[in-house]
This record gives structure tokens, sequence and C-alpha cells, in this order.
């Protein structure tokens, strides 16, 4: 599987392009600039369209990216409704954003196909009510969850400190191999994370 990242907008958030050898691919978080992103993917078939959250900084390209690819839209079942109805969260957020269809509404432990590949849903609330990250393999897509040297922050509406610290214990439970992809920044690993939030 290869990996790409897109780096989109002002706040530099990171969209994740997955993709395989079976030229399939799962955009994770389409921030903005779809053009860039529709160019990453190619002629590639998108299977999936996977959301961590419901900030707008992780949608502004994502009506655009459904349009053209026509590939389904995923988001835990806490926040399917803020993205369905394109209104920016937070309320105050100036991007300007459209209302889609979510096609599933993901629940803790989900597992979606992609080929041969498993992806595993994980909701880590606490950045956002319906935050989420997927894991594939030794893979982790960590959304505003879990940065490198760093956690999502927890006072906007929705976020909640002591449920982001029991989201953190269950990522730092996971293999110390797993690499984890952020929602900005660099790439980390869930060892690194182990040693450093150690004792949470
Ligand atoms: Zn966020
Ligand atoms: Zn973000």
């Amino acid at each position: 599987m290869l990996i790409n990242k897109v780096q989109t907008g002002s706040l530099e958030e990171n969209c994740w392009i997955l993709k395989n050898t079976q030229k399939r691919a799962v955009i994770i978080d389409p921030g903005s600039d779809a053009a860039g992103i529709l160019g990453g993917i190619g002629v590639a078939k998108v299977e999936w369209i996977l959301l961590t959250h419901s900030h707008s900084d992780h949608l502004g390209a994502l009506a655009e990216i459904a349009r053209q690819t026509g590939a389904p839209i995923a988001i835990h079942l806490n926040e399917a409704e803020i993205v369905a109805s394109g209104e920016p969260n937070p309320p105050d957020f100036s991007l300007k954003l459209e209302p889609v269809a979510v096609a599933k509404k993901l629940e803790d432990g989900d597992i979606l196909k992609f080929d041969d590949e498993r992806i595993e849903v994980i909701h880590t609330p606490g950045h956002t009510q319906g935050s989420c990250c997927f894991r594939i393999n030794n893979e982790l897509f960590s959304g505003d969850t879990l940065f490198r040297e760093n956690v999502g922050r927890t006072d906007l509406p929705g976020g909640d400190a002591e449920a982001l610290r029991e989201s953190l214990r269950k990522l730092l439970k996971l293999p110390p191999e797993i690499i984890v992809h952020p929602g900005h920044g660099e790439n980390w690993t869930i060892g690194k994370a182990q040693k450093f939030h150690f004792p949470i």
C-alpha cells in the first residue's frame, strides 16, 4: 500500500491518500485543494472517503471530491449530521462548505474493506465527540487526536479532556511499531508516544 500526504489549507491539514496495487484508493480528510488531491489519486478508483472528525479544516474539499469520485463518505455517527449539513464546525470557522450525503455512520470496532486490507475504526473521543482513528495493519491515521509530541485540543465545542485521556490510553496499547499519521504535522510512532506520554 502506498501512502501519500497532501498538505492543505492555511491550517496545514494533512489529507492522506492510500493506494493499493489494484489501483484503488482511500482518501482520509480532504481538507482543501481538491485539484491536488485528485491529482494524487490519478486513475485509481476511490473506495472510501473517510473523515477522522467533522472540523471544517478537514472537510474543505469534501463536496468536490465526493462529486468527482462518487465515493461513499464515512464518519462516526456522532458527527455525521454536522458533515451532512454543510455547516462549518466550529461554527465561527470561515470556510464555506456544502451539504453532502454520508453513506456510512461509523462505530468503534467497525471494519471497512479496502480490497484485501482491513481498515479498523477506533473511536477516540476527546478532541470531538466523534473523533476516530483508522488503522490499517501498522499504519494509524490519527486525525486531531494524537500528534507528534502533542495531542488534540479539547477547548472547542464537543471537546472533553477526560475522554481524550481515555482515548490516548486506548491508542497507547497498540503495538509500538505502528506509524502514526496525524491530521497536522509530521508522522510519529506509537512506541515514541508511549515513552512521551507515560504515565498518562
Ligand atoms: Zn480538529
Ligand atoms: Zn485539524
